[in-house]
């Protein structure tokens, strides 16, 4: 095999879209496979549980096991045990989970216990599928995503996933916190495979929750500074979020819904910040003055990732600007 070796940046539903596209690009290339960098920023512990939704969207999508109408979870999966849970009154009543996904979550929890380590346990997992990717969490730390709320004249913290999915991103943020993430270090072979990248994507996943969590591991920023290029992905389209609510997760740190201003948010490697390239839609084309201005290469591509082709074509976008 011979290509570049590519490293991906990602969270759940995007990440593992963009991913899919990046595996089929590497296939047609007889490049290696990718290395898969995760956001843990959404794990939680929940009914005894660890639950890991990013890494488990990736994974469900590469194996081609995953619920791709409702964007979550296992293909085919029912809701008997989580109808206990509730009967119990325990877990989240708004917070459902598959059985099937219930079972993965299981093993999970049970190979902690055990003492295995998260990367540990994803390799397990992985090794499930022929998932033509390596995949690697962004750290083995603890490091829930924990948002702060205004209420009233004052405020208050919840975990993420409350946030989200009970509120909807509705109560307005005043910011997002990874507990002990300066502390926590990137997993095994996650520096490494930054640093020795002929390019690292990062996935048009969101900026804030899903990215933001993989650059603050410390570590992280030094390893992409040492790659050979970094290209982004832009999660704007036509100057909308395509889906979620990221455009909250970005007013929350100053930065404006438009594919610019995410450019700029991530920086141009020139200046201090982490990217050559910046792959925006054509719906956007008339914003690509201000990415050059900014120091970054622009690159006008489609961007809507409605299947494995356009995804692919998209990856191929992103090489090219490599
Ligand atoms: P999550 O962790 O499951 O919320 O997913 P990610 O953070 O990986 O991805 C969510 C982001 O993906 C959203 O903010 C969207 O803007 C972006 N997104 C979703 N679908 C598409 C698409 O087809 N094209 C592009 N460019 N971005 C997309
Ligand atoms: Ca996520």
């Amino acid at each position: 095999m011979s290509g570049p070796r590519v490293v991906v940046l990602a969270g759940g539903v995007g990440g593992a879209k963009f991913t899919l596209g990046v595996r089929e690009a590497l296939r047609r290339r007889d490049a290696p496979p990718a290395t898969v960098v995760v956001n843990t920023g959404d794990d939680l512990w929940l009914s005894g549980v660890r639950l890991q939704p990013d890494i488990d969207s990736v994974t469900y999508a590469l194996a081609g096991v995953n619920d791709t109408g409702r964007g979550w979870g296992r293909a085919g999966d029912s809701e008997r045990v989580n109808a206990e849970l509730q009967a119990w009154g325990a877990g989240w009543p708004w917070f459902t989970l598959g059985d099937l996904d219930l079972g993965t979550h299981l093993a999970r929890t049970g190979w902690l216990r055990e003492g295995s380590t998260p990367t540990q346990v994803l390799e397990r997992m992985a090794g499930r599928w022929e998932l033509g990717a390596r995949l690697l969490p962004m750290t083995d730390a603890e490091v829930d995503t924990i948002v702060h709320v205004r209420d009233g004249d004052g405020e208050r913290a919840m975990h993420f996933q409350e946030w989200w999915t009970r509120h909807r991103a509705g109560l307005e943020p005043i910011r997002f916190e990874n507990p002990g993430i300066a502390d926590a270090a990137p997993a095994p072979g996650v520096a490494e495979a930054i640093a020795a990248a002929d390019v690292v994507l990062l996935a048009p996943s969101n900026p804030v929750v899903s990215i933001g969590p993989i650059l603050a591991v410390p570590g992280v920023r030094e390893a992409l500074a040492a790659a050979s290029a970094v290209v982004g992905v832009s999660p704007i389209i036509g100057g909308r979020v395509v889906r979620g609510m990221a455009d909250v997760c970005l007013a929350a740190i100053g930065v404006e819904t438009n594919t610019a201003a995410v450019a700029a948010h991530y920086g141009a490697r020139a200046s201090g910040g982490l990217l050559d390239a910046w792959v925006l839609a054509e719906e956007d084309a008339s914003a690509a003055d201000a990415v050059a201005a900014a120091g970054v290469h622009p690159i006008v591509a489609p961007l809507w990732m409605s299947d494995v082709a356009a995804s692919a074509a998209l990856a191929e976008a992103a090489l090219a600007g490599a």
